[in-house]
C-alpha cells in the first residue's frame, strides 16, 4: 500500500469505529433498546468539542489522548468509574472509553 491507500484507510477505521461499531455495542449489549443506546454512544463524540479550547483546534501530529482535558488521564479515570454505575451513565461511560481507544489508535498505531 502507498501513503494514500494508508490514509484512506486510517479514515475508515476512524469513522468505522466512531460511527459503525457503536451499533455492535448496542446491539450486542442493549439489544431491547438498541437505538437509544446507539444514539447515546454518538452523543458521546462531543467530548470532542474540548478541541475547540486548544490551537490550533486540530492538528494531525498531536495526539488528542492525554492533552484535551476531556481527552486527559484524569476524565478517562472518570470515565472508567462511570462503568460501575447503572442505566445511561454506563452507556455514556462505555461510548466515552470507546471514543478514546478510537482517537488512540488513530494517533499511535499508523506510520505518519
Ligand atoms: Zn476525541
Amino acid at each position: 500500500m502507498d501513503s494514500s491507500q494508508i490514509a484512506l484507510l486510517k479514515t475508515f477505521t476512524h469513522y468505522f469505529l466512531h460511527l459503525v461499531f457503536p451499533v455492535f455495542i448496542a446491539l450486542i449489549f442493549y439489544r431491547e433498546n438498541w437505538k437509544k443506546v446507539y444514539l447515546i454512544l454518538l452523543a458521546t463524540m462531543l467530548v470532542d468539542l474540548d478541541h475547540l479550547f486548544a490551537t490550533p483546534i486540530f492538528d494531525p501530529n498531536r495526539g488528542s489522548i492525554g492533552f484535551h482535558f476531556l481527552h486527559s488521564y484524569y476524565a478517562i479515570a472518570v470515565y472508567f468509574l462511570m462503568l460501575f454505575f447503572k442505566g445511561n451513565i454506563r452507556i455514556i461511560g462505555i461510548g466515552l472509553l470507546f471514543h478514546m481507544l478510537t482517537d488512540f489508535q488513530d494517533f499511535y498505531c499508523w506510520s505518519h
